[in-house]
């Protein structure tokens, strides 16, 4: 797996873009926003955008999503243009938090954004494959409803469910701090604990680490 970190506006989300070595096919892990970046990444591996994997419904997580995104995350000028789109992929429990990001958006003083249409409603246990890669999705509600986490190569992609040493703010509507203590210790902490944990904001650490230093938990 080529695993490329981008730290996006408005506050500092991490956006992952892995890719399949042998197919080159990648998935953008949160679209906070789509710079040239990322962009120039893509064309560097010659790879193609087939997913762009929600962790879960926040504005912050899906801001960058755009109607005109293609594989090559180039943006068309017509609407000719045939080229391929990626498959947006969600848990449907946070399909609310969808209507409500241009609201938030507009607090932090963002442009609104065109509300993006899921593609694939994933599930508890459902694997996607990238070319030869698999990427197992783990529902771990609680900080919202419909947030998942995705494992692939035993890295674990865990968007606001844990962040080195914290958790994810459990008081914004569809959260309960319960659900969350409850998602990690059963979901995450039942990793093997070499299990690397890229979160969606901040550090990145492990499973070890967080069941000794998580303060939280
Ligand atoms: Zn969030």
């Amino acid at each position: 797996m080529i695993l490329k970190t981008f730290i996006e506006p408005p506050i500092d989300n991490n956006n992952y873009l892995i890719t399949d070595e042998q197919s080159k096919d990648a998935a953008l892990i949160d679209c906070s926003a789509v710079d040239d970046d990322i962009r120039r990444e893509l064309e560097s591996q010659g790879a193609k955008l087939k997913y762009i994997l929600l962790t879960h419904g926040h504005f912050d997580h899906i801001a960058g999503i755009r109607p005109g995104l293609t594989t090559s995350l180039t943006i068309p000028d017509g609407e000719n243009n045939q080229e391929e789109k990626p498959l947006v992929v969600m848990h449907k429990a946070d399909l609310g938090w969808l209507e409500k990001a241009n609201q938030y958006l507009s607090m932090f003083g963002m442009p609104p954004i065109t509300i993006p249409k899921i593609d694939i409603y994933v599930n508890d246990g459902d694997i996607l494959k990238l070319g030869n890669m698999e990427i197992k999705v783990i529902h771990t509600p609680g900080h919202t409803q419909g947030g998942v986490c995705y494992l692939a190569e035993n890295k674990l992609f865990s968007g606001d469910t844990i962040f080195r040493e914290s958790v994810g703010r459990c008081d914004l509507e569809g959260g309960n701090f319960d659900q969350i203590v409850d998602s990690i210790e059963n979901k995450i902490f039942t990793l093997p604990p070499e299990t690397m944990i890229y979160p969606g904001h901040g550090k990145i650490t492990s499973v070890e680490w967080e069941k000794e230093h998580n303060r939280f938990l």
